[in-house]
């Protein structure tokens, strides 16, 4: 599977889709439950607006005044309407905001984008650091190991244009090589599971069963339907030169239109089935319709909804293949291996193709493309998913954050066993949260900045959080067309 990442300043943020969603309340009490003492929702919620510029200014869940941008979608389609109306019309409330304070529902989606530009992580923070006299950044770098006198981490070693080099830590050494990485070079290291360690040839110096273990993700998939107007994206393709040069310069002159945005203005999140805490699937609405990884456009008008289960109970690896650092590491995610995974994915396509059955949507479906018509029963859908389904690109969890035997970070990144060394990104997350992850791996980075700087963590908040009507239900209201 398909399994990229950005190998660039400000990594995966430069590429990703620039959908910002922090999570549910639920997931950071869990996390806290799991073991990360101090990263209760009422714990994160201050990281996440110290964070956070909202282009609506800060209130009780905003941040008005931190370092990355964050706007609602502008693109104008009135197919988004149409699909939060539809989500009203299946029983599911209107959220104004899913990042405040309710994020069960439909409503607007929001996007890291400042002014029409993407921003990345390195715009939010690396760049206007650069100018800092105590700070040297190495491009073109590949870190190849961390340099360990005994437990203590005292550096790393890089490889820069064919030579290799080491950086001497004075304080501390902290990786934050994202989910993959970050767990690849501490086994390169010689820290992770003895086992694994010596089976690729590497002398084992911190025995931590925990990494690379715990690897979590998201699977997606699409619903689409063929579009009866000529509403959708279909014509910013380049078989259609001129609207695309329109777009291009549109974005150059003034930074609007088709070009500055990504256009998943909309979406929502439900829960799977009744007696569930909090929602588990996500819904990404989007006026067109894309294969291979959003590279090819469907040859006609169409919309599509990203479905997803968000709390998968299956759990992957990432191992060395071998003990050279340029050499990629086994990455397998073990999609599936739990029972429950397929059943909450059939659940996706069903609740799905509910909400596109709704008057406010059906009005402009010219046919449903995929699943189709013929796949009419839970084996086929089953087999519909084995088939397409592919990653919402979310691996996390691989260096869990906790104080069980298998978890590799404390309450504030430092590497059990070590000292001097911690890690800080989406591998320490105990758990996946519900949605896209640069939200919450931006808060888990100003959290422990604040730990690295040495100063007490922020006071918790108090803002309340929304708490549906009918837990016992599988959506508060009442499906205008039934068909689950
Ligand atoms: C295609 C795609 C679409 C996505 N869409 C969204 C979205 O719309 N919304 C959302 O919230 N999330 C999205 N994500 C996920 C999100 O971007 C990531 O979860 C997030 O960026 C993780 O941050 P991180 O710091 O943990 O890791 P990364 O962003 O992967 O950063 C790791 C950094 O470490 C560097 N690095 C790694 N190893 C080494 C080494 N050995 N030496 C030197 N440098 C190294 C990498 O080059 C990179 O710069 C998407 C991801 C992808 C790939």
């Amino acid at each position: 599977m398909y399994q990229p990442r950005g190998k660039v300043w400000g990594g995966s943020s430069v590429l990703n889709a620039m959908i910002y969603i922090r999570g549910n309340a639920e997931d950071f009490n869990r996390w806290e439950a799991e073991g990360a003492e101090g990263w209760s929702y009422a714990d994160c919620l201050p990281y996440f607006q110290k964070a956070q510029c909202h282009e609506l200014g800060g209130d009780d869940y905003r941040g008005g005044d931190g370092h990355l941008h964050v706007s609602r979608g502008k693109s104008g389609i009135p197919l988004h309407e149409a699909f939060v109306k539809a989500g009203q019309e299946a029983g599911y409330p209107y959220t104004a905001d899913c990042n405040g304070y309710q994020q069960e529902g439909v409503g607007p989606f929001e996007m890291t984008i400042n002014k029409g530009k993407r921003w990345s992580t390195s715009q939010a923070y690396l760049r206007p650091a650069l100018k800092r006299s105590n700070l040297s950044v190495k491009s073109r770098a590949l870190s190849t190991r961390i340099l360990m006198e005994g437990n203590r981490a005292v550096g790393v070693e890089y490889e820069q244009k064919g030579q290799t080099w080491t950086a001497r830590a004075n304080k501390e050494v902290i990786l934050s090589g994202g989910a993959i990485n970050s767990p690849q070079l501490l086994l390169l290291s010689g820290i992770g599971p003895e086992e694994h360690l010596r089976s690729v040839g590497i002398e084992p110096q911190v025995n931590l069963p925990g990494v690379g273990e715990n690897l979590q993700d998201h699977l997606e998939l699409q619903v689409q339907h063929k579009c009866k107007e000529p509403i959708t994206l279909y014509q910013a393709q380049w078989k259609f030169p001129h609207i695309m040069v329109g777009i291009g310069l549109k974005w150059f002159l003034t930074q609007t239109g088709w070009g500055a945005g990504c256009h998943m203005d909309t979406g929502g999140f439900i829960r799977t089935f009744p007696n569930k805490k909090q929602p588990d699937i996500q819904w990404h609405f989007l006026p067109s319709a894309l294969y291979d990884h959003g590279r090819k456009p469907a040859p006609y008008h169409a919309f599509q909804v990203h479905t997803g289960a968000q709390q998968a109970l299956s759990r992957g690896t990432i191992r060395l293949k071998t003990a050279n650092p340029h050499d990629h590491p086994l990455i397998d995610p073990n999609y599936f291996s739990h029972p429950q995974d397929m059943i909450d994915m059939v659940q996706c396509i069903k609740l799905t193709r509910e909400i596109c059955h709704q008057p406010a949507l059906a009005k402009y479906s010219d046919g449903e493309i995929q699943p189709g018509p013929d796949c009419d029963t839970d084996e086929k859908i089953a087999h519909f998913i084995k088939t397409m389904c592919d990653t919402a690109y979310h691996p996390s969890c691989t260096c869990k954050m906790g104080t069980d035997d298998m978890s590799v970070v404390d309450n504030q990144g430092w590497v059990h066993e070590t000292s001097n060394l911690r890690v800080v990104d989406a591998s320490i997350m105990p758990s996946i949260t519900n949605g896209n992850l640069n939200a919450p791996t931006t808060m888990i980075a100003e959290k422990c900045a604040d730990r690295i700087r040495g100063l007490s963590p922020l006071p918790q908040s108090t803002a309340p959080v929304w708490k549906p009507a009918h837990p016992e239900k599988q959506r508060d209201g009442v499906a205008q067309v039934s068909t689950v």
